[in-house]
């Protein structure tokens, strides 16, 4: 659609345009109340979590050079290859313009960013963002265009015991959140001398099966064979099943690695299951990789993947330095959440204020934004059209009820004229009247009788 066309008119000889309806992009949703509660609570969960395991928020930009995720993904992953949004930007006075894209993700930005601003001059950083993702796949359940990734990437760290720390990390947030049934597959990738020699048994294996390979694994057979193993096509399972395992080709450290993350892991009673056909959709890993997969979401089952990147660092222009991460699907674990029935706190005012004249609006506000600043939820009575001044207490009464709060603080002009306010409980119980003077004791009372 262009400009002009979303402005057309529909009725072009009426005085008064009629504007046509514009809609939200395709697999790009807006997420309103009462569903924002649940994305606010989410979140709330994360900063918590992180907190307690002392990673610190990091946010960049939305849009980067398209040249940081060719070469931080790779040339020939989905992402870069077909699911980017990418535009050429305007050129400047030079004549130059840059090639910029919607980050598809947030590794290869926080790599930019730490080395940009050298962060691991000092040591190691533990560092986790919540933020949008855009990527130009076919919508359906649990897959969008704009979806939402939280990722925690600790940086600068080589040992074992990271990895682990960023796993139970990960199960830890799906621990506080609720969730069930939700299980760990891990994977070593080893280091690229032992990937080069695995992929050329690859190659080898399904060259010598040619006939069985679907047209999109015979594109990879060259440039990614890795992938073909983690294909979603049912007719060629069998076949990947087979195929050499990574884990045959490591040596010595990148077992002793891949079994201190297992040891710490059994230590902490967190259950895991070896996939070896799990290599996760980005080039960048190495040694340990995992992903957190859930049976009850259909196709779009993992709701974390991540590992280890030793080379990404480096491979984007920084000083080399090793790393790990992951990134969770807020969408996925947001269904998941409901699937499993797991409550969220509604978000509810705890008074609703009923104003009998408008002529004591001023007086009342002031108290309100008084009760507020004392840590009371209050949403006030206001009419859609004020011509018929605030509307009769029975209608004031049922927005009352309706926002769910416990309390209608009720200013009629009898009790404004006592200095006090009438607290009536919406759910049950016997009415009172508190005095305007104190404060504290009023904001005390709304809060005391909430579970
Ligand atoms: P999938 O195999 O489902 O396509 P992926 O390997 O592409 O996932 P990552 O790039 O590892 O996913 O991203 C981490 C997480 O982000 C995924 O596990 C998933 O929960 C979520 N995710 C990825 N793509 C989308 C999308 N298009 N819509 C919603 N969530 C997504
Ligand atoms: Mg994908």
């Amino acid at each position: 659609m262009t400009v002009s066309s979303i402005n057309e008119t529909e009725s072009p000889v009426a005085a008064k345009p009629v504007f046509k309806p514009v809609h939200a992009v395709r697999g790009m949703n807006d997420i309103v109340p009462p569903e924002s509660a649940r994305w606010e609570w989410l979140e709330e969960q994360v900063r918590s979590v992180m907190q307690r395991w002392a990673y610190r928020n990091i946010r960049t930009p939305v849009l980067e050079h398209t040249g940081l995720f060719v070469r931080g993904l790779g040339e020939v992953t989905d992402i870069v290859e077909k699911e980017m949004y990418s535009f050429t930007d305007r050129a400047d006075k030079t004549g130059d313009a840059d090639h910029l894209s919607l980050r598809p993700e947030n590794t290869a930005g926080v790599v930019r960013a730490v080395t940009e601003h050298n962060l691991l001059y000092d040591g190691g950083k533990r560092l986790y963002y919540m933020a949008p993702m855009f990527r130009r796949e076919r919508p359906q359940r649990g897959r969008y265009r704009q979806f939402h990734q939280v990722g925690a990437e600790a940086l600068g760290f080589a040992g074992p015991e990271v990895d682990a720390e960023i796993i139970l990390l990960a199960h830890a947030l799906l621990q506080q959140l609720g969730l069930r049934d939700v299980r760990l597959e891990l994977n070593s990738l080893g280091q690229p001398a032992e990937r080069l020699q695995h992929r050329a048994a690859l190659i080898a294996y399904f060259e010598a099966h040619k006939d069985e390979l679907d047209e999109d694994a015979r594109r990879r057979l060259h440039s990614n064979p890795l992938r073909i193993l983690d294909t979603k096509n049912p007719a060629m399972q069998a076949l990947a099943q087979q195929a050499p395992k990574l884990l045959d080709y490591l040596g010595e450290q990148s077992l002793k690695h891949f079994e201190q993350v297992q040891a710490i892991l059994d230590a902490n009673g967190v259950a895991w299951q070896i996939n070896p056909r799990l290599v996760r959709g980005l080039d960048y890993y190495n040694l340990t990789v995992f992903e957190f997969i859930t049976d009850a979401l259909g196709a779009q089952g993992t709701i974390c993947g991540g590992g280890r990147y030793d080379y990404l660092i480096e491979q984007i222009g920084g000083k080399p330095a090793p790393a790990v991460g992951w990134a969770f699907g807020v969408e996925r674990v947001l269904e998941l959440l409901k699937e499993q029935q797991i409550a969220v706190p509604a978000q509810v005012p705890q008074a609703y204020a009923v104003v009998a004249e408008p002529a004591s609006l001023p007086q009342v506000m002031a108290v309100l934004t008084q009760l507020r600043q004392a840590g009371v939820a209050v949403q006030m009575h206001a009419p859609a059209d004020s011509a018929q001044g605030l509307g009769s207490f029975k209608s004031q009464f049922k927005r009352a009820d309706a926002s769910g709060a416990a309390w209608a603080l009720v200013f009629g002009p009898d009790e404004l004229a006592r200095g006090e306010v009438t607290l009536k409980p919406l759910r049950g119980g016997e009415q009172t009247q508190l005095a305007l003077a104190d404060i504290p004791a009023l904001a005390a009372r709304i809060q005391s009788s909430l579970g």
